[in-house]
Order: structure tokens, then sequence, then C-alpha cells
């Protein structure tokens, strides 16, 4: 992974290696500025100076983790990859579990917050918390990358699949040699629409095929309204027989897939409101945003060679994606959406009887919880040096990982910032190609 570079004037620069990095840091010339993602300010130099090349930002937004990726356009190197994790899970789950609490409390005889009246107006672009914080991590997540390199271009997965691109004749070239991008789209298009299951035994989580309801062999055409997905063992079974022979025992059955067939997917092109959203928060960056379609991200992927992992599909999002993309060595920063802890200062037992008083101070002696600190214990049972995010007490003993510092003992790496950090395995490629299952 590379190191990214300001100028003195905080101005982005091309991302450079870390053993450059570390050079300049040893001679004095730069200065570390953040240390996740790691970013040196250099002492010396200014941007109007040095050769700065444009910077794809390209993100491929998922409900439990987004993946984005940073490429350099000159050199189709992928400079940074980031694997966001995000809370909207723990968000909805508190929510629900305060609200219960408080019904609860409404119908004892104890001191409770009255229902209020459903008089509240939303806001234009309104989302319900959990979405909200997810949308808001990858905004704030692409703001600082492009803060962080010269960005010049945003990409983004908008829609799980494009079914124009099947009467696109513009589709030439790397697609027409290496199995269409058509392929894809509606592939995604079946996943979709048959909740990736089976349509014979309605398992889930396994590769699935695509299926002629009605065979090719006996007259079966290739439009979606004759296609299903099936698990490997149930297409085999079929077989070549028509659907009607082969799920004679299960009438159930027939008449479900013979109408799940014939029923268009409505409104799926426009399949989740949360892309939008963040597609028109992206807009608002004033950078140029790029869509691109789930077939499409798959396709590149896969004709590139490369495994399953968020930041790669990010780094395969849009037709932009260059036809080598260089990833050898990226490891990926994992990022976990951490919150910034909570305004509730009366903390409550299961059945939300008040045990506990938060103190109004979010700092003490310096600190809050979320700071990445090192400690260095000089003696005693946990001797040595421990670096992680601690969570502050206000008594002077805070809690790092599973050992209790004092404050003198601990120096900040990065304040809070709302997010946990790690990293990810290093990607080494195998000749051996994706194994990958061709639908997953
Ligand atoms: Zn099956």
């Amino acid at each position: 992974m590379q190191v990214f570079v300001l100028d003195t004037n905080r101005k982005p620069l091309d991302p450079c290696s870390p053993a450059r990095a570390r050079i300049l840091l040893a001679k004095g010339r730069a200065a570390v500025f953040r240390r996740f993602p790691f970013t040196i300010i250099l002492r010396d130099r200014k941007a109007g100076d040095s050769v700065v090349h444009e910077h794809w930002v390209k993100i491929d937004p998922g409900s439990k983790t987004t993946g984005i990726a940073v490429v350099q356009e000159a050199t189709d190197r992928v400079v940074a990859a980031v694997e966001v994790s995000h809370r909207g899970q723990a968000i909805k789950a508190a929510l629900d579990a305060r609200r219960a609490l408080r019904r609860g409390r409404r119908s004892r005889k104890t001191r409770h917050r009255e229902p209020r009246y459903l008089n509240r107006t939303r806001r234009e672009g309104w989302l319900p918390p959990s979405i909200e914080s997810r949308v808001a991590n990858i905004q704030t997540w692409v703001a600082r990358l492009c803060r962080l390199c010269p960005a010049a271009a945003i990409s983004q997965e908008l829609i799980k699949f494009d079914l124009q691109k099947e009467e696109d004749p513009e589709i030439s070239g790397i697609a027409y040699q290496q199995g269409t991008l058509a392929g894809y789209e509606l592939r995604e298009y079946l996943l979709e629409k048959f909740r990736r299951t089976c349509a014979y035994c309605n398992k889930t989580d396994v590769p699935l095929q695509v299926e002629h309801i009605v065979p090719r062999s006996r007259g079966g055409t290739d439009r979606v309204s004759n296609l299903t997905l099936a698990c490997e063992p149930c297409n085999r079974r079929k077989g070549s027989r028509p659907v009607e022979v082969f799920l004679k025992s299960q009438p159930e059955v027939l008449a479900r897939v013979l109408e799940q067939a014939k029923a268009p997917l409505k409104d799926a092109t426009a399949v989740n409101a949360t892309r939008w959203e963040l597609y028109r928060r992206l807009q608002a960056t004033g950078l140029p945003v790029e869509c691109g379609s789930g077939g499409r991200t798959k396709f590149n992927r896969t004709i590139r060679g490369l495994p399953k992992a968020h930041w790669l599909d990010a780094a395969c999002v849009g037709a932009s994606t260059p036809e080598v993309l260089d990833v050898a060595g990226v490891r990926p920063l994992l990022v976990e959406a951490c919150g910034h802890g909570k305004r509730q200062r009366c903390g409550t037992d299961k059945h939300g009887f008040p045990v506990r008083h938060a103190p109004r101070a979010k700092m003490s002696r310096g600190f809050r919880t979320g700071d990445i600190v090192r400690a260095d214990i000089p003696n005693g049972k946990h001797r040595g040096t421990h670096v992680g995010r601690i969570a502050i007490r206000h008594r002077p003993s805070f809690r790092l990982g599973a050992i209790d510092v004092h404050p003198d003992r601990l120096s900040v790496i990065q304040r809070a910032d709302g997010y946990g950090y790690s990293f990810g395995k290093t990607l080494v490629l195998s000749l051996a190609g994706t194994g990958d299952s061709p639908v997953a």
C-alpha cells in the first residue's frame, strides 16, 4: 500500500512508496500527518513544483461493508484500498431497544417520557438513521481520500444490473472476446429476481446456474422469461426434460416457477434508495461521478482474474476500469465505524431501570474514548508496549484492550474520529486464476 503525501499547504501530491516515505521521514523532510491511512506532510515542497497525476476514487457500496479503491490513472495502479464496515445493524438494534424500554415504562408506574405526537416533518432526502449512517460513512471516506490524494473523478456502483447492455451495440473488444458483459448483467438480474435461491429446491448460499425452463433442445429461447436459477444437483436432475415433466410430483412448485418466470422484476432498476442518495451526495462534491452496474463489476473482476474482495470489487467498478489493474502487494485498510459515543446520560438495565449515570465530560485527562494510543508500561505483569483504541473512565485507569493503564503511560497516535482501524491481508495473486464460481 502506498503512502499519501501532502505538500506544505496540505495540498495532495502523488502517493509514494513506503520506502520513499521512510527516507523522507528519516531525513526530516517530512513529518507524519496521519496514521490511518498513513499520510506524510512534506516540509519543503509545494504542489505547483511537482508533477501530479489524476486518481479515481472507486466505490462499491454494500450494506455491511463498502469497498473503496483509489486507482492512479497514469499507472493503472491501486494506490489505496479501504474497506469500511458500517454499523447500520447496531444503530437499528439500539433504537429498537430504546423504543421497547420507553413503551414498557409507559405501561408501568415509573418515570417515563410521553409519547410524542406524530406531527414532525421530515426534510427532503431524509433516510432512516441506520441507512443515513452508511451513506455518511462513505461520504466521509470519499471526502477524506479526496483530501489526501489528487482525485479527479469518482466511480460508484449504482445499480445491480443493466439489461440495456444486452442490446448495446457499443459493447465490443474485450467484452466480446472474453464472454459478453450482457451475460453478467443477466445473471445479476436473475439473482435479484429469484432472490439468490434455487427455483426448484429453494436452497440459498449455493452456487446457482442459469437454467432454461423450456430446454434449448426443445425450442426454448434465451429470453429472460424462459430463464431461472437452479443449483447444480437440481439442474443436473432436470437435464433436458421439460419443466412439467420434471416437476410432475410437485405441482405447487411448478406453478410458482412458471409464475415467477413470467413476472417481470419491478422497480429492480431502482433497487435501492441508499445508492441513489449516495449518488446525489457524491455529485455534490463537484467531481464527475461515473456509474457502474453490479454485472459490470463482476465482469471486470472476473476477466482480470481477481479474487472476490470488497476493495477489488470497488477497483473494478465502471467502464473506466483499466484493462490491467496493478494490485500487487496492496494491503487493504480495514475501517470499522464505531460511532462517536452517545448522548444518553442515564444507563439502564435490561428492564429500563436507571442503574448508572454517565458524566457529562467526554474528555478525561486529555483523552477520550476511541483515541488510538501507545502505552509504554515499564514494569509489572503487562510490561511492554501496547497499541490500541482506549475506552476512558473518569478515574485514572483507562481500558486498553484487555488491560487497564494509567493515562500517564499513554501517548496519542491518532485522535478519535469515530472509526477503528486494522489491516487486511496483503493480496497475493496466484497464477491459478480466480477460484470464483461463475455465479455466486
Ligand atoms: Zn436446487
